[in-house]
């Protein structure tokens, strides 16, 4: 998955899921206030700096339909490409 920079310049970020640790990286399932696209953010607490990564709708509903565990941690290292 390649980075990607924001959607919808000064839109807020609506928070929908923890998604866990996946590779290190702390994953929290947002939405764009404005256009309501789904996006990962991503952060490690070893390393400043964070980022966001697009998400596809279907991809988004996935994440958040599955409970957190093995299966869950196994989706975003695919989806992160770790
Ligand atoms: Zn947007």
């Amino acid at each position: 998955m390649a980075a990607e920079t924001t959607c919808c310049p000064g839109a807020g970020w609506v928070h929908v899921a923890d998604l866990g640790h996946a590779g290190g990286i702390d994953c929290v399932l947002v939405r764009c206030s404005a256009c309501k696209r789904s996006w990962l953010h991503l952060w490690t607490p070893h390393a400043s700096g964070e980022r966001y990564a697009a998400l596809a709708d279907a991809a988004a509903l996935e994440l958040a339909a599955t409970p957190a565990g093995p299966d869950r941690k196994r989706k975003l290292l695919e989806l992160l490409d770790l």
